[in-house]
């Protein structure tokens, strides 16, 4: 199966609008925004998650009987992965980080509103999830099973990501995208590279939303070829106190977003990357006249319930 004929039986609306943002911000007047609604590829299916997983859905879904993943309580991965399992038929089990065993959150509730068998790791035994040793205990004990990586992450996710940049025109300065496991930003940094040949002068901007100053280039690096030449950065002023953490300013960011733009941001990934562009812009961060564009990746499961919740 394609990629192509998986998103038709999915129902995806692909390709995302690339909708021209002309936010009330000092600063945006010097420049050209677009933001890549990848957030509307599917109510439920979180526009990243889907691009990483295209090409192994599409790959597996024909012989594929059981799919095992890992995430967290608030996971988009597990939430995206489940839903798209529910729909083709194929058995999903969520290796869930902690026990939520006695109040599950409304991430887990739909897993099992899907059928999804949920088993619940210790912090331990989750710190294991890519050691070889463990993933042979788990081939074990879920024969034939596709194991998938947490978030999806993998060198397979790379060219989903990359069609993404396909549907962008190419004459743009900068792309901005946050970076957590680093796998949709190296699959930008591959992407923009393939559309602009060597001579690109596009720069790549990861927004890190949790703390790893170092950590999070290595994640990025890992998964590009060791001759890639292209121009990135990850900024690290931008993740409010790490992972899910948030501030009052982050927060009331997030309501602006809504209420004068009408594009919906949660606090733990896209609405970090749209108060770092607001803080860009204001320090007067990019040359006049670029043309940036801003990736909305999806996922609204941070902020369904306190994310200060995530463990
Ligand atoms: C998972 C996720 C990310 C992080 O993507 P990585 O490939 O892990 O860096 C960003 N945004 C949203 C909405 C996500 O769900």
């Amino acid at each position: 199966m394609t990629p192509e004929h998986l998103q038709k039986q999915l129902g995806l609306s692909l390709p995302s609008p690339l909708q021209r943002f002309t936010p009330n911000w000092p600063g945006a007047e010097n420049v050209t925004l677009w933001v890549k609604r990848d957030d509307l590829i599917h109510p439920i299916i979180s526009g990243n998650k889907w691009r990483k997983l295209s090409q192994l859905l599409a790959d597996h879904a024909a012989t594929t009987q059981h799919i095992v993943s890992f995430g967290g309580g608030f996971s988009n991965h597990l939430h995206a992965l489940g839903w798209c399992c529910q729909q083709l038929g194929i058995e999903f089990t969520a290796l869930v980080r902690g026990n939520y065993g006695a109040s599950p959150t409304p991430m887990l509730t739909d897993l099992s509103r899907w059928q999804a068998n949920i088993r619940y790791l210790t912090k331990l035994e989750y710190r294991q999830r890519d050691e070889p040793d463990f993933l042979a205990d788990l081939s074990e004990q879920y024969p034939g099973a596709l194991i998938i990586p947490e978030g999806g992450s993998q060198h397979a996710a790379l060219a989903g990501v990359q069609t993404m940049l396909a549907e962008c025109p190419s004459p743009f300065d900068k792309i901005i995208t946050p970076v957590a496991s680093g796998a949709t930003m190296a699959g930008i940094i591959n992407g923009a590279g393939m559309i602009a040949g060597v001579s690109a002068r596009q720069q790549v901007l990861g927004i890190a939303v949790l703390k790893g100053v170092g950590y999070l280039e290595d994640l990025v690096a890992q998964f590009l070829p060791a001759k890639s030449n292209r121009d990135w950065q990850i900024l690290h002023h931008y993740h409010h106190g790490g992972y899910a953490r948030t501030s009052p300013a982050l927060l009331t960011l997030c309501e602006e977003m809504q209420q004068a733009y009408a594009i919906p941001v949660e606090p733990v990934y896209s609405g970090k990357v749209f108060y770092a562009v607001k803080a860009l812009l204001a320090q007067g961060a990019f040359a006049a006249g670029e043309q940036v564009i801003i990736v909305h990746t999806g996922g609204l499961q941070g902020a369904r319930t306190d994310p200060d919740s995530h463990s």
